[in-house]
């Protein structure tokens, strides 16, 4: 019999659990926890930022865990690697091809709401010697925050 009020023992249990459940789904219970932290916002936050987060959930997590699931996810297609500049690696929740508008004031980053040009590629087939597997498009911009300060320090100076 398992008794649940042993703190430790039943800690263990819980990780018993996830490693079972990890056969049929790779889906732990951390690895749970950071793609639900992902998703909660839509802010495609950096891997420091997703730690901090799970870390509230999970305090004994580490980075190098919190990194290796971020790949593990990625590779189940769960979550996306964004290509993007800027100066963080991000990771958005969305699986699904989409653009995005970074902030060239805050480095803040959104969903571009435009379908993929899907043509361009097709527009490229037989012009090319390579095999095109994808293509990157990244708009810039000012945020609605940094663009009402831009405004203040105009009308100030
Ligand atoms: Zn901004
Ligand atoms: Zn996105």
């Amino acid at each position: 019999m398992l008794d649940f009020s042993l703190g430790k023992e039943a800690d263990h249990f819980v990780e018993i659990m996830d490693v079972e459940f990890d056969k049929k789904t790779r889906m732990t219970r951390q690895r749970r926890v950071i793609l639900e932290e992902i998703r909660k916002t839509n802010n495609h936050p950096a891997a420091d930022e997703i730690y901090e987060r799970v870390r509230k959930r999970l305090p004994r997590i580490s980075l190098g865990t919190v990194y290796r699931n971020l790949d593990v996810l990625c590779d189940l297609g769960e979550i996306q690697r964004l290509e993007l500049s800027g100066a963080m690696k991000r990771y958005d929740g969305i699986p699904k091809k989409h653009y995005h508008i970074r902030c060239v004031g805050c480095d803040c980053v959104d969903d571009a709401p435009i379908a993929p040009l899907n043509e361009l590629e097709d527009d490229l087939y037989g012009t090319t010697v390579y095999e095109i597997i994808g293509h990157n498009l990244e708009f810039t911009g000012l945020c609605p925050r940094c663009s009402a300060q831009r405004g203040q320090r105009q009308a100030a100076g």
